[in-house]
């Protein structure tokens, strides 16, 4: 999604866009498919607008997600990942370095039938892999 079509959407969903939010898309834009930490987000957007406050990136961050055009990844690595690839995909997640690779996954199969539910309504599935990067890997048959 380009940043122009991204802030349209925002538009449609009733928020404005500010030009502190347009250098935050422009940054998640930028970076789409590495799959940043906040801290991430923040220290590039700064780059460009130094007045830029860290409670500005982390509302608007929140903000984006609450009304579904970001995602925010929980994935047993330290912080929360953000992820301007709202499409169905799945993860990879390298213990070592803690990278996150995107995987075209079509993850539709994978449900729980209503009969297990325990009377729970799924609103989001969400597929990861755990292991080791090929760099991880080679560093640690270096040891
Ligand atoms: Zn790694
Ligand atoms: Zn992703």
């Amino acid at each position: 999604m380009t940043p122009d079509v991204f802030c349209d959407q925002l538009r449609n969903h009733g928020r404005r866009v500010t030009p502190q939010r347009r250098a935050i898309i422009q940054v998640l834009a930028e970076t789409a498919g590495t799959h940043p930490t906040a801290e991430q987000i923040f220290t590039r957007v700064q780059a460009t607008m130094p007045d830029m406050s860290h409670a500005t990136v982390y509302n608007t961050l929140h903000e984006l997600v609450e009304i579904g055009l970001l995602l925010e990844l929980g994935l047993g690595v330290r912080e929360h990942r953000y992820d301007i690839n709202i499409s169905d995909h799945a993860h990879m997640v390298c213990l070592g370095c803690g990278r996150v690779v995107d995987v075209p996954c079509d993850c539709s199969g994978v449900d729980i039938p209503p009969e297990q539910a325990q009377g729970f309504v799924l609103t989001e599935r969400h597929l990861v892999f755990r292991g080791y990067c090929p760099d991880c890997l080679a560093a640690m048959e270096d040891e």
